[in-house]
């Protein structure tokens, strides 16, 4: 019989960065469904930041608090978070590659839904604007972008299609008349300080046969193959969402589902407008089931 050494990781330098002299605020109340009883699960991040995480007990939303403030995250997102990212996963980050092969990905999945004689695209916090500028390409749409970490050089990247709406702009900020018919949020909706609010003001911002894409990962997934919740958080994502609290926040919200998609550790979405909070709920044997696809999914070899 051979036993093999636990391989040892080298210990990474440190990340240069001081996230405990970072202004925080807490969270008074569950930015879902209002509770204000809830159970604390951990006080470290998977960077090792001192940081809690707590789960609303009536709705499950996982979150932490207290959190960087608006002015801290909007700090921390223009300079920092690219940065640690690289760190954490120790390579650079390639946003470029990784961007083109999310539109190649999304766009037959968006294929059936886009409204016919779709003119305008709304993308949330897709900097640098590789996805949405190919998806503009793809049906001719003009679109713009809004990031909190769009600037300098990424406005001189030459789009066309999908423009930057300013400089460091995020959703709270971002006031238009204008009315979108296909917004998307990829991989950012639990990037959002109000995810309520957000979520709100994005049905707002849809033409009456506009669809939305959002994706996020799924945390219980995330949970099931890190095997520690310290290791399944982060200081970059505020709220964590699992597939019952993703949708229940959707209902709450008049946001109705007409495709739901699997993606590794990330569920997404294709909504359109619904009436709020009119939409019943997959059953519980439907729920059930899919809830032990993601544990074969989760338990994988990749
Ligand atoms: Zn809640």
């Amino acid at each position: 019989m051979i036993t093999l050494a636990h391989v040892r990781v080298p210990q990474r330098k440190p990340f240069l960065w001081d996230y405990s002299a970072q202004p925080k605020e807490s969270v008074s109340a569950c930015n879902a469904c209002g509770g204000t009883y809830w159970v604390t699960l951990a006080d470290r991040d998977r960077y090792g930041f001192a940081v809690q995480t707590h789960c609303c007990y009536s709705c499950g939303l996982v979150f932490l608090s207290p959190r960087m403030t608006a002015e801290a995250y909007a700090e921390f997102y223009a300079n920092t978070y690219r940065d640690l990212i690289a760190w954490y996963s120790d390579r650079p980050h390639d946003i470029v590659k990784g961007q083109e092969r999310y539109a190649e990905k999304l766009m037959p999945i968006l294929e059936a839904f886009v409204p016919e004689g779709a003119k305008t695209l709304l993308d949330i916090g897709g900097e640098p604007g590789i996805c949405s500028e190919r998806i503009c390409e793809e049906w001719k749409l003009k679109g713009i972008l809004i990031d909190p970490a769009c600037g300098g050089n990424l406005l001189n990247r030459g789009l066309v299609g999908c423009k930057p709406w300013g400089q460091g702009i995020g959703l709270e900020a971002f006031e238009t008349d204008k009315r979108f018919d296909l917004i998307l949020m990829c991989q950012t909706v639990d990037h959002l300080l109000d995810l309520k609010g957000g979520l709100e003001k994005v049905r707002g911002l849809l033409t009456d046969n506009g669809i939305f894409w959002v994706d996020a990962v799924d945390w219980l997934y995330r949970l099931r193959q890190c095997g520690s919740v310290e290791g399944a958080v982060k200081i970059d994502h505020p709220y964590n969402l699992m597939e019952a609290s993703f949708e229940r926040l959707l209902w709450g919200v008049g946001l109705r589902k007409v495709r739901k998609v699997y993606q590794g550790p990330h569920i997404g979405y294709v909504l359109k407008k619904g009436d709020v909070g009119k939409v019943e709920p997959d059953s519980p044997a439907t729920l059930s089931l899919l809830g032990e696809i993601r544990k074969v999914q989760a338990s994988q070899k990749r």
